[in-house]
């Protein structure tokens, strides 16, 4: 039964419907029309929804092909900087393509980490 469903309150995204639903990440309480019934979140959440699973909220975009991502489906490279799973898989093939990128390579070769 979705009973507390029903209950008094207003969606959260345009506090103006009556909320029927919460979404499952965020459980922002929503109207029908800012509810995505067949992932069962909200407006916000689907479109800060990870690209690649579509089933947790990213966290960053992927730096080469501007993906949003989530922590699972990306890694991060260094702080701020976060690629997709695939195109870590690609990454050498993207920095012969555009030199700029390079400063990946050099990270990837030799992490900060690693005392000099
Ligand atoms: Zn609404
Ligand atoms: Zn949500
Ligand atoms: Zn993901
Ligand atoms: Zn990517």
């Amino acid at each position: 039964m979705f009973q507390e469903f029903i209950s008094s309150g207003m969606c959260e995204v345009c506090w103006f419907e009556e909320a029927r639903y919460s979404c499952r990440l965020c459980s922002r309480r929503v109207c029908p029309r800012h509810y995505v019934v067949e992932r069962g979140i909200c407006a916000v959440c689907s479109i800060n929804l990870c690209e690649i699973c579509g089933r947790a909220l990213a966290v960053d975009s992927c730096l080469l092909c501007g993906k949003l991502v989530c922590r699972q489906c990306s890694r991060e490279l260094q702080p701020g900087i976060r690629v997709c799973g695939s195109c870590f898989s690609n990454i050498h093939e993207y920095v012969r393509r555009d030199s700029r990128l390079s400063y990946i390579e050099r990270y990837l070769k030799k992490p900060p980490r690693s005392r000099a």
